[in-house]
């Protein structure tokens, strides 16, 4: 059975996402102690209807923009559990991709699945085994190599990976995506990669595609599809949203140590979780400026830019946050399986996202090549 939930903009208001959050919440420490693939919450995304939510005809249809919803969606499931976080913005991510670059055939395809329940994901980072796609006499290819930090590992029946198209044409070169059947195939899962501080619930695994076939309407989109701009950086502000969840969940934890412990008479205690809370605001609001202008700009390089700033400031703002919230709980507050020790290791974990240096050079380097006025 599915559960409606309507989600406005602004702000996301539905009582329903209100209660699937607190759910989540309540079950973060025994889904956290069990370690593994977070199966309650993602089933209730799936009864919710939330992982269809941005196809043609849905509340936040991707196509009619929604990007700002969207966000706050994402924040709003990071603050119930980041690993969650994680695997349900592969799954967004995914989707676009496909409505981006897919065929009619492809989106019909694909969005038939993630109706019927599908989980999708983006598996896009390796190691030096990465994957290759070799092109065969039938169009298709057959994949060889491993990629790492695979979320949601084989519980995502629909991956979408990338990798080197390799063959003969001049043609087939570059960076190339292609969705996976997971489901329909064998391939070896290696666990023992995920050995990390924080987001276990993740299951980011290692997984080696070696043998693969896959058929040429498998492939998405066409050789460095995956680089093209603004779709990847600004891609940025959908983990932004989710971590900025983590931040939000750091803040209702240490308000509730806080009120347990009756120290919420003190003026240094009252002042960090002042600052906490117009972290966790700026947040917002530069998630929300972000949806408007990816939904309205005609400027990719603007929106990238803007990207490159929201997730550097996210970062920044999560990054005080977590120390603000280990200065008011003190050491027992760090204690496992107090909420606060385990958010402290998720977010910490989850603020590692690829090049945060390059994203910030980026931002000086746009404002000092551009000619216009420093903000708008
Ligand atoms: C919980 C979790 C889940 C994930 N799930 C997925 C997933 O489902 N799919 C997926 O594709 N990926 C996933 N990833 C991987 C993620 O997208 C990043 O690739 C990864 O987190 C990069 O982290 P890093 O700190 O190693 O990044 P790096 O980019 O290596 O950054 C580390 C530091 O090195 C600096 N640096 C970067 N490049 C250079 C350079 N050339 N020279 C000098 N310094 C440099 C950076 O600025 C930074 O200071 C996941 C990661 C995490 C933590």
């Amino acid at each position: 059975m599915s559960v409606p939930i309507s989600i406005q903009f602004p702000p996301v208001e539905s009582d329903r996402l209100r209660a699937l959050v607190d759910r989540f919440t309540t079950w973060a420490p025994s889904t956290y102690a069990d370690g593994g693939f977070p199966e309650r919450e993602m089933e209730e995304l799936r009864r919710a209807g939330l992982l269809r939510i941005t196809l043609p005809g849905e509340a936040l249809d991707q196509e009619r923009g929604h990007t700002a919803g969207v966000l706050r969606l994402l924040k709003e499931i990071g603050r119930g559990n980041l690993s969650v976080g994680r695997i349900y913005e592969g799954h967004l991510n995914a989707l676009q991709l496909i409505k981006i670059y897919g065929t009619p055939e492809q989106r019909k395809r694909w969005y038939t699945d993630a109706r019927a329940g599908h989980l999708f994901g983006v598996w896009n980072t390796q190691m030096a085994d990465g994957v290759e796609l070799h092109r065969k006499h039938d169009g298709g290819v057959r994949v060889a190599g491993s990629k790492s930090f695979c979320s949601g590992a084989d519980r995502v029946t629909r991956p979408l990976i990338t990798g080197v198209l390799r063959g003969d044409a001049p043609e087939d070169a570059g960076w190339q995506m292609a969705v996976l059947p997971l489901d329909e195939h064998r391939v070896k899962v290696d666990p023992t990669f995920w050995n990390p501080a924080g987001m276990r619930n993740s299951v980011s695994y290692k997984i080696d595609f070696s043998g693969i076939e896959l058929g040429a309407d498998d492939l998405l989109g066409g050789p460095e599809d995956y680089n093209r701009q603004p779709y990847l950086s600004g891609g940025a502000v959908r983990f932004a949203a989710v971590q900025l969840g983590g931040a939000a969940a750091l803040l209702d934890a240490t308000r509730e140590y806080l009120r347990d412990l009756g120290r919420t008479e003190d003026p240094y205690q009252r002042t960090r979780v002042g600052q906490m809370a117009i972290l966790v605001e700026s947040g917002q609001l530069w998630l929300d400026r972000a949806g408007q202008l990816s939904d309205h700009s005609e400027d990719p390089a603007a929106v990238v830019h803007y990207a490159n700033m929201v997730r550097t400031a996210i970062a920044g703002y999560c990054e005080q946050c977590l120390e603000m919230a280990q200065r008011s709980v003190g050491a027992r507050g760090l204690l496992h399986p107090h909420p606060v020790a385990r958010l402290h290791a998720d977010l910490s974990m989850y603020l590692r996202q690829p090049a945060p240096d390059a994203a910030l050079e980026a931002v000086g380097q746009y404002l000092l090549n551009g000619h216009g006025p420093a903000a708008h």
